[in-house]
């Protein structure tokens, strides 16, 4: 199995040294990740400027830095590397999710491994104080892969660690009832006005989201798609709205 390594946090995060250490074990592992952190990149493509690659030393892994996005990333790694399996993403330091989703650059890896026809894992763990415990993280990524890698349906998957040792996995679904961005107007230091998009906190998740499962203590895997149709909606639309 060949399995390509990307992430959002920059080729030098902690995060895909210890992500590329666990998936060595499923395959042959390639890691081709942004120069610098382009965390909340979302899927965004280098398309006026072009982009190139340096080979560079990641803990003994063939490893490329690109001066691009997290999903740039990607589309360059397939190119030069034929027969991908799957993208792994991550393993981002800060949690994705709910809403975050549509910002994460740790997952637009995954969505744009499966825009090319493969499948696409992203990993995120909290941030509170300090780095994550990989250590401690380690043995149930290596869990959570024994379980996804050998199933070809699930396309594409967003796995979250809760903060603490984990209790277990949960399937989960995707938190969407809460938004968290907020802009907050404030001065730098010549008192002109500038503004930070930051997190504020939020009430109590529903049960059997992604939220709600590692605010238990379980690692959340919440399987998604990239259609994002509303089924309901439509086919109330083409009965209440004919068209031509
Ligand atoms: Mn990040």
């Amino acid at each position: 199995m060949r399995i390509l390594i990307a992430n959002d946090d920059g080729i030098y995060s902690p995060g895909i040294t210890a992500l590329a250490e666990v998936a060595a074990d499923f395959g042959q592992v390639r890691i081709v990740a942004p120069d610098v952190e382009m965390s909340a990149a979302g899927h965004s493509v280098t398309a006026s400027r072009p982009l190139s690659y340096k080979r560079t030393p990641v803990g003994g892994f063939e490893a490329y830095r690109v001066n691009g996005t997290p999903a740039d990333c990607v589309a360059l790694g397939a190119y030069h590397w034929d027969g991908v399996d799957v993208v792994l993403s991550g393993i981002n330091l800060g949690s994705n999710l709910g809403n975050a989703m549509w910002h994460s650059g740790t997952l637009a890896a995954a969505k744009q491994a499966v825009l090319l026809g493969f499948r696409g894992i992203a990993v995120s763990a909290p941030v509170t104080e300090g780095e994550p415990n990989f250590d401690q993280l380690k043995p149930w990524l290596a869990r959570v892969l024994e379980l996804l890698l050998p199933d070809p349906d699930l396309a594409l998957i967003n796995v979250n660690f809760p903060d603490q040792a984990p209790h277990g996995l949960r399937w989960t679904r995707q938190s969407v009832r809460h938004y968290d961005g907020q802009v907050m107007p404030s001065k730098d230091p010549m008192g002109r006005q500038h503004f930070w998009f930051t997190v504020v906190p939020m009430e109590a998740p529903e049960p059997g989201t992604d939220r709600w499962a590692v605010e238990q203590g379980y690692v959340s895997m919440t399987p998604l798609r990239l259609d994002l149709t509303h089924e309901a909606e439509l086919a109330r639309a083409q009965e209440r709205h004919p068209c031509d």
